[in-house]
């Protein structure tokens, strides 16, 4: 018997059908205008085992998952006529079927790829708006809806259960609150089933009241009444969709067909990177292609997301990949040593059945399932015939693909001779030599694992950062040099980023110009996957000035900056940004305008505020702030503000933060106009959309306001002693 918990009841509860011996399930499935994330795949992923549970169990599964490409969007950005799917044909000029059309396929292969058993339907929204304004006629005939200002709403005062699944019974409405209530409402709760297409609008449809389109909400209620009927055993989604998505759907679904609409409520918990949520907006997003860029198997993600329980969050690291990797990589060799005949003693195999099927079916707990199969793997008395049919029982449900052979990723030419010299050699027992094509084979990325059943197993190196000497996944894991004297004059500190050509510039720079001084370059790769890392590597073998630390993926500007604080041994240090070219001795001026200790930080672009909104450019002398593209002060005094905020995951207004973290210790900012050095294009900037830009800036802004925002004691302006 399947326990599964309830978001309604808010407890584990039987799975207990309509239909004895039938499951229907619907899930909530992607909106069709750019690649889904790793965060939606998890959410897939726990429809899966549920689906897979329930077959196990022998219910016959009807499963539908729509495909959202038209509707979309948040109820503010809808009242002004928005859709996702249309603003992505626009900015990538093509027509919203081409896009939908296009990021379905790319669904589907990611779906393949993690093993999700395909859906038995994916109904696609543009293809059933008349279910939907059949469902909104009814809803008007029975009085739970009303048309005004050419709309048709939901009225959610005539639904007394409004609020049972989310909790939300009071007036709290949705993020359109924020951008005002749309006026025509009777009541700011009410949501859109229909709205009228505004001038010029390509994608709608003709209906009892004009051409139009739908709410997103009325589209799920209506699909899964067609497929399902109007009593569903399962819906699903992710913990966002509880409000107002699933609300809104059971009010209207209950409206028009006056009983419980889905019977269990099952929502999985969100996928946090750095332990920020994963969202566009965050720019924090992983697609499934990013992991495969890497080395890994999508698979290991699916291993991953069996380690967390789906109503945990999970904070994705790239180590944690790491390690699933290498959990499945080892399970699929223990699979591939196990003989294929199904003789069993079941007296054997049946406690360890027993386990793993329970730790399944309460409320699919994966992680305990897990830790079952490896008992059972490892545990020696169990004969290795038990052992294949209990793994491929259990991966049933796992769906890690352990029954078949483990896929060689296509290798160079060069690559797969040395493998084959490599096996000859050690079949006539010349180790030594066998030894040394290993290491060539590893040299080029690949791993070699020899296994009792399949003599070579190849696979390529999970991420190239495990191949490099310092690999770190926090700033947390850069050591600290704090501690230690100043044994250099400069530290100069870069973060770099896929900007290759932009790197190459600032260090030769860098590099022709230091002057005599004693400096140490510290690079921080963070996490750049285009190259950039490898010629960096390359680089610093042949300049001992420069030291590189790779991250396995990017961490972020503060927590960048916060890596090369840590690691600095100069007097002074400099963040420098990749576009500024130095084209003469900036150190010499440098370290004189900080021998007078009353000076925190110089810079050559100041800037200066009146209201802490608007800044401007200053010229020289006493200023509010120094720009980021070089920032230098004594490495005491980074070492005395602290570490920075590394919710900064965006460079701008750092610098604003770090100048007033610096002002407030009383120190004075001086600009320093006149170094020499040449400010190029900023290719971070120019790699952004205007709308990415404003939101990420803005989102930094607010963090500064937030902090200093009322300090304007602080300012050059309102100070008595300049
Ligand atoms: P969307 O394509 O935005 O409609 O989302 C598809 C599904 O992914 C929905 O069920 C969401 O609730 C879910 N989802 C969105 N963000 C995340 C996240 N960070 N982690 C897990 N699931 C998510
Ligand atoms: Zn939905």
């Amino acid at each position: 018997m399947l326990r599964i918990y309830n978001t309604e009841t808010r407890r584990k509860e039987d799975f207990t059908p309509v239909d004895p011996g039938r499951a229907r399930i619907y899930s909530c499935g992607p909106t069709v205008y750019r690649y889904a994330h790793i965060g939606n795949l998890r959410t897939y992923l726990m429809a899966d085992w549920l689906r897979r549970a329930l077959q196990k169990q022998g219910y016959e599964v009807t499963h539908v998952k729509n495909i959202t490409d038209v509707g979309h969007m948040r109820q503010e950005v809808l009242e002004r006529g928005e859709d996702r799917v249309i603003a992505a044909a626009r900015s990538e000029g093509k027509t919203p079927a081409e896009i939908a059309d296009f990021y379905t396929q790319a669904f589907l292969t990611d779906e393949a790829k993690l093993n999700i058993t395909p859906a038995h339907f994916f109904p696609k929204a543009t293809e059933h708006v008349n279910e939907m304004i059949s469902m909104v006629r009814s809803l008007l005939e029975n009085g739970h809806a009303y048309s005004a200002g050419g709309n048709i709403y939901f009225s959610v005062g005539k639904f007394p259960d409004y609020g049972k699944l989310s909790g939300n019974r009071s007036i709290k409405v949705g993020e359109g609150d924020i951008e005002g209530v749309d006026p025509a409402k009777q009541d700011p709760r009410d949501f859109t089933l229909w709205k009228t297409a505004e001038p010029g609008r390509a994608l709608k449809w003709a209906s009892p009241w004009g051409d139009g389109f739908p709410g997103w909400h009325i589209e799920c209620s209506a699909m899964a009444i067609k497929y399902l009927g109007p009593h569903l055993d399962i819906h699903t989604g992710g913990v966002d969709n509880v409000f107002p998505h699933h609300e809104d759907e059971i009010a209207q679904s209950e409206a028009v067909h006056g009983a419980p609409f889905a019977r269990h409520w099952v929502h999985a918990q969100h996928l946090l990177v750095d332990g920020l949520k994963m969202a566009k907006s965050t720019g924090n997003t992983y697609i499934l292609s990013d992991l495969e860029r890497r080395g890994f198997d999508p698979l290991a993600f699916r291993y991953l997301s069996l380690t967390v329980n789906y109503r945990h969050r999970m904070n994705f690291t790239w180590q944690a990949l790491r390690a699933a990797q290498r959990g499945l990589e080892r399970l699929r060799e223990r699979a591939a040593e196990l003989p294929g005949d199904n003789r069993v003693d079941e007296y054997e195999a049946e406690p360890f059945r027993q386990a793993f099927w329970q730790a399944v079916n309460d409320d699919l707990n994966l992680p305990r399932a897990l830790a079952m199969v490896w008992q059972a793997v490892r545990r020696s008395e169990l004969s290795e015939g038990v052992k294949a049919v209990l793994l491929r029982d259990f991966d049933s449900i796992l769906g890690l693909g352990l029954a078949s052979a483990p896929t060689s990723p296509s290798l160079p030419g060069e690559v797969s001779e040395l493998v084959e010299r490599r096996e000859t050699l050690r079949k006539e027992r010349r180790y030594r030599e066998a030894d040394a094509l290993r290491q060539q084979i590893e040299a080029s990325g690949f791993e070699v694992r020899d296994t009792v059943a399949a003599p070579q197993v190849l696979t390529r190196r999970a991420s190239r950062a495990s191949t490099t000497n310092i690999a770190i996944s926090s700033s947390g894991e850069a050591s600290s040099v704090a501690g230690q004297p100043t044994s250099l004059d400069f530290s100069v500190g870069v973060i770099a980023r896929d900007n290759r050509v932009d790197i190459e510039r600032c260090l030769g720079g860098l590099l022709s110009h230091t002057s005599g001084h004693a400096i140490e370059i510290i690079v921080v790769d963070n996490g750049s996957t285009d190259g950039t890392g490898e010629w960096l590597d390359e680089f610093a073998a042949s300049n001992r000035t420069v030291r590189v630390i790779h991250a396995d993926h990017n961490l972020g500007a503060g927590a960048g900056r916060n890596v090369i604080f840590k690691q600095s041994r100069g007097r002074v240090l400099i963040w420098l940004d990749p576009s500024i070219e130095v084209t003469g001795d900036i150190f010499t001026p440098i370290a004189k305008a900080l021998e007078n200790d009353k000076v925190g930080i110089v810079g050559p672009f100041g800037v200066e505020t009146h209201d802490l909104h608007d800044f401007h450019e200053a010229s020289a002398g006493d200023v509010d702030a120094i720009e980021g593209y070089l920032i230098a002060c004594r490495r005491e005094l980074a070492h005395n503000i602290g570490e920075l905020d590394e919710k900064f995951r965006f460079y701008r207004h750092l610098d604003l933060y770090f100048s007033f973290a610096c002002r407030e210790m009383g120190y004075r900012i001086v600009a320093l106009p006149d170094l020499s050095l040449v400010r190029h294009p900023h290719s971070e900037w120019l790699s952004l959309a205007d709308e990415e830009r404003d939101k990420l800036s803005k989102r930094n802004f607010y963090r500064f306001l937030h902090r200093w925002g009322h300090r304007e004691d602080l300012l050059v302006a309102n100070s008595t002693h300049k």
